[in-house]
């Protein structure tokens, strides 16, 4: 989370040994499928294919092309004037999170209630509801970066693992790291037990690796670390820990930076991503397009915030251009650092940071209108299918498995009606989804 935060100023693997427990993925028989559809994109290629046939056997792709002869015996399952995609992936969830938009100068008041009146084993269920809602949106993987009680996205993935629930892949972070104070606010000291109920608290570099080590026998599988929190920042000798305890076991680091400072460290360090970079100089840019850095904007539309903000109820014509009025500026500013981000080659992932209630569409729904504020921004949609599909996976550590589709990869995929490239808000309307092979969505 974060948006909001910044909006109202007040800025703010590995492999852990598998839980002999976690084995039975959704058990899908290794039969043979073949999907057909008018057009594909796969996920890596510039352009898309017509006349597409994927033939999915079991959980995985087994071929890919144009006009594939389709084996005897084999079940068809033809979408006609739709194309096919590699199934999205949301680099930057909070699962475990809802808080209510409608009154952003609320937002402390929010957090505070959402840690101090639900515990994790209530805010996994939610979780449950709502990774179902990305799942059938098209969402098949996810980045969940904290926010999340104490490792209650750890029991989200396994139940979702063992078939109990269903819902994306997730990589999960458990708590994120922060310097003093989390992203509370300034809470008073009986108040302050709260912060390590969402938040690590980090007391030098010892402490940082400490951290990391205890984030990987809790089931992480990133690590995800607040450098500008409410109000502390972590330091860049903390910071360098972390990379380098996280990298020595092949686990990545999303730093939530906005601000040079925060950026520089997070870049300087290494991390894997810098999330928001609302704002964020040359220089850091720079420093990410050489060292590979994704820049995963959490961006939004001035309609999205604005109908986040009017919730259910009705507002006039004048209060509507009031609220239009007090964001403008904010997306402006926004769209002019992805501008500048993908002009110095930075790379993108998207993530959607969608932790707030939106008035009449599931999560998923919601997630998916990052889409627009790309677009808005200049992405072109081949740019945002590719910064929603390969670009996220490699980011997520997951590029040999999701994120394309190709042969031998994981039959994670989506159907949008018509063509995506022609207008990129088709993503939000999939009528197919299917993961690891088994369909999850068919609404032709
Ligand atoms: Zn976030």
């Amino acid at each position: 989370m974060s948006r909001i935060f910044a909006m109202v100023g007040v800025i703010s693997f590995l492999i852990v040994a598998e839980h002999s427990l976690a084995a039975p993925q959704n058990a899908v028989e290794r039969k043979r499928v073949a999907i057909r559809a008018a057009r594909l994109i796969d996920g890596t290629s510039e352009t898309e294919i017509k006349d597409a046939v994927v033939i999915v056997e079991g959980e995985k792709i087994s071929a890919v092309g144009t006009k594939l002869a389709i084996p005897a015996g084999t079940e068809v399952i033809d979408l006609g004037d739709a194309t096919l995609l590699p199934g999205l992936i949301d680099a930057h969830t909070h699962l475990l999170l809802d808080m209510d938009g409608s009154d952003l100068s609320l937002q402390d008041v929010a957090m505070l209630q959402a840690v101090a009146m639900h515990s994790t084993a209530e805010r996994a269920l939610m979780g449950a509801k709502f990774a179902r809602e990305d799942l059938e949106a098209g969402i098949t993987t996810v980045r969940d970066v904290g926010n999340s009680g104490v490792n209650g996205d750890v029991a989200l993935r396994r139940a979702i693992e063992r078939g109990w629930l269903p819902g994306p892949r997730i990589i999960p972070s458990t708590r994120a790291l922060a310097a003093q104070g989390g992203q509370f606010g300034t809470l008073i000291p009986e108040a302050q037990n709260l912060i390590e109920q969402e938040y690590v608290t980090l007391r030098g570099a010892e402490s940082a690796r400490q951290a990391v080590r205890q984030a990987l026998y809790d089931g992480a599988r990133c690590i995800k670390v607040i450098v500008n929190g409410t109000p502390a920042d972590v330091t860049q000798e903390e910071m360098k820990a972390i990379v380098e305890e996280a990298h020595a076991e092949g686990i990545k680091v999303a730093a939530h930076a906005i601000g040079e400072k925060a950026t520089k460290i997070a870049a300087e360090a290494g991390a894997d991503s810098i999330e928001h970079a609302y704002v964020v100089p040359d220089a850091v840019l720079k420093m990410m397009a050489d060292k590979h850095i994704f820049l995963v904007p959490t961006d939004g539309t001035v309609r999205t915030f604005v109908e986040m903000s009017m919730g259910t109820r009705k507002v006039s014509a004048e209060e509507r251009e009031e609220f239009e009025k007090e964001f403008k500026p904010y997306v402006a500013e926004e769209q002019e650092r992805l501008r500048r981000a993908r002009k110095m080659g930075v790379p993108i992932a998207a993530g959607s940071d969608m932790y707030l209630s939106m008035p009449g569409l599931s999560r998923g729904q919601a997630s998916l209108l990052v889409y627009e504020a790309y677009a808005e921004a200049g992405m072109t949609p081949m740019e945002i299918v590719h910064a929603a599909t390969r670009n996220a996976a490699e980011l997520l550590g997951m590029g040999d498995r999701v994120g394309s589709l190709e042969a031998g990869k994981l039959a994670d995929m989506i159907a949008v009606p018509g063509d995506p490239l022609a207008d990129v808000t088709r993503l939000e309307h999939a009528t197919f989804v299917m993961k690891g092979g088994a369909v999850v969505v068919n609404r032709k």
